[in-house]
């Protein structure tokens, strides 16, 4: 475990170690399984950022649960309108389910409030955000998530999942931005 990496042109300082993602994501599982017991869940682990964390919360978890993957693609168009975004990949039929969205992290919160706009419109009974991360002084969403691994500050941080430019993804610790 390096207590500083470089990536690209930047370098970043150890934030999170292995081991204290590892037990907080236990007692998220824990809180998980206390909550929708005997429920049909499904979990929606949004791409790419949160799979790591979506493994590993998995994993942890000690309950019968359905997993999809998908992904906010983001263009922008043609119009002055700007950037539109769209759903790819929900495959599974979420209608009358429990969800539970599996974020990498919460920011502004604009990510979440568009998913929360799509599984309304496919009749999910429950929706839900479960994140690792989130940056509560920059949120100005309207659906606060309610499973929260770590309140972090509003500072770029990299790995586990997360990415510098793709870079970074594969570590297994999280980095802060060093300023
Ligand atoms: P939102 O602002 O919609 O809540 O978050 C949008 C996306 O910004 C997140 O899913 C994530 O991909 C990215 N993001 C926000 N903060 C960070 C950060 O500190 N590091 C990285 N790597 N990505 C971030």
């Amino acid at each position: 475990m390096k207590p500083e990496i470089r990536l690209i042109d930047k370098t970043f300082s150890l934030y999170l170690a292995e081991d204290k993602i590892m037990a907080r994501i236990a007692a998220l599982a824990k809180e998980l399984q206390q909550d929708y017991l005997g429920r049909e869940v499904i979990f929606l682990s949004v791409l790419n950022g949160a799979f790591m964390f979506t493994s590993d919360l998995m994993k942890s978890l000690d309950m019968n649960l359905e997993i999809s993957f998908i992904k906010l693609a983001s263009y922008q168009g043609t119009k002055t309108s700007g950037v539109v975004r769209e759903l790819i990949g929900l495959n599974k039929d979420i209608k009358d389910k429990h969800v539970i969205i599996v974020e990498d992290i919460v920011d502004t919160g604009t990510t979440v409030d568009k998913l929360m706009e799509l599984m309304e419109s496919h009749g999910a009974k429950s929706i839900e955000v479960c994140t690792l991360l989130f940056k509560e002084s920059a949120f100005a969403g309207q659906k606060i998530p309610k499973y929260v691994g770590f309140e972090i500050p509003n500072k770029f941080v990299v790995g586990y999942g997360l990415d510098y430019d793709e870079a970074g993804r594969n570590i297994k610790e999280l980095y802060q931005l060093k300023e």
